[in-house]
This record gives C-alpha cells, structure tokens and sequence, in this order.
C-alpha cells in the first residue's frame, strides 16, 4: 500500500513545547477524566513518570532518519543482490486512540553498488516507530528514507503489526494482525523481486 507522506515533519522546536509542569498537569486532567484521583497515595508520582515515558516513548520526534542512515555508505563491489534485515521488533502508537501498536517490520534493498549497516535499517524502524503514527504512514516513510538517502535499485518494506486499540477497544478483536506494504524501483516494476522478498519473509 502507498501511503501519502508528508515531508517528515521535523518535531517540534523545543521553544515551543510545554513545561514539564503543563504535560504532568495534563495526565492529572486525564486521570481526573478517567474518574480516579490524581491526589490519591498511588497516583502522587504518576503524572511525572507518564511525562518520563513519553520522552522515551516518542523519542523519535527528536531524531532525524535521514541523520541516522547518513550520506556515506560502504561501497560494494560485485553483490548486487537483496539485502533484507527482517522481524525487527518494534512498537509504536496509533496517531487516533495514542495507543500502542505491537509487530515487525521487514526490510529490503536491491544495492546500487552501496550499502547501508546493517544496524542502521533497526534504527530507521525505531525513529518512525517512536512517533505518533499509522502503520500506513510508517511503512511508507521507512522506504521513502532509505530510497532517498541510499539511492538503491529498490526499496520493500513490510510490516505486520497488531493495533491495541483493535484488540483493547471498539471492536476488540484480539489477536488480528495488519499488514502493510511498500515497494519501490525494482520491487514495484518486477514481480519476481516482489514475490522473492515475499518468501524471504515467509520463509522460517
Ligand atoms: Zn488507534
């Protein structure tokens, strides 16, 4: 599936976010919302450790794929062939409910005489991860920073995911998976690339 993305939004300048006090108060407001009290023994520190998380759970505003996957890589001479780093576990959070979104991500490249580390696809996953986010969108903005920063052949990217807000509310159907695709150069025009990334990813 193409999704439509948007110029990876760079974060939000710092001048611009809310004290720390303003975001505890906030979760004191939800949890007010929620019909419990935020004065009560238990919750006293729960407003800063929720605030705590979010810096760790929405890192990725901070950090720029683009950054992260560089302007230099490893030339190669003589492998041309697929490169695919596959289950990479990841978690997000769904841009709708905030709540987490749990899977794998699988990714592959046709090398145009360069190469990424290895460790480098993991991270790029981990940014778009640590962001509000679709799967859609994801899937879409992991291709399109490998396309543009490496320049390869093609880029596929699969994820499978299950959405806590599927499973936890709404239709609260547990267990099922969403799978998303995006394909690029060589995996979009050949179908023999794309039915080969396939089975390297079904393959166990
Ligand atoms: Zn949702």
């Amino acid at each position: 599936m193409d999704a439509v993305v948007k110029n990876f939004p760079k974060t939000t300048p710092d001048a611009n976010r809310p004290s720390q006090k303003e975001a505890e108060d906030a979760v004191r407001t939800l949890l007010r919302w929620a019909g419990d009290d935020p004065s009560r023994e238990g919750l006293l520190d729960t407003p800063a450790r929720v605030a705590k998380a979010y810096r760790e759970l929405f890192a990725g505003y901070d950090m720029d794929a683009e950054d992260v996957l560089g302007r230099t890589f490893e030339e190669v001479a003589g492998y041309d062939d697929m490169v695919l780093v596959k289950d990479i576990p990841f978690f997000s959070h769904c841009e709708h409910h905030m709540v987490p979104i749990i899977g794998k991500a699988h990714v592959a490249y046709m090398p145009d005489g360069k190469v990424l580390g290895l460790s480098k696809i993991a991270r790029v996953v981990e940014i778009f991860g640590r962001r509000l986010q679709t799967q859609e969108t994801m899937t879409a903005q992991i291709a399109r920073s490998i396309d543009e920063t490496l320049a390869p052949r093609g880029v596929a990217v699969m994820i499978e995911a299950e959405h806590m807000c599927m499973a936890m509310r709404g239709v609260q159907k547990q267990g099922s998976t969403t799978l998303t695709t995006t394909f690029t150069g060589t995996f979009k025009t050949e179908p023999a690339d794309q039915a080969r990334f396939i089975s390297m990813v079904r393959s166990r």
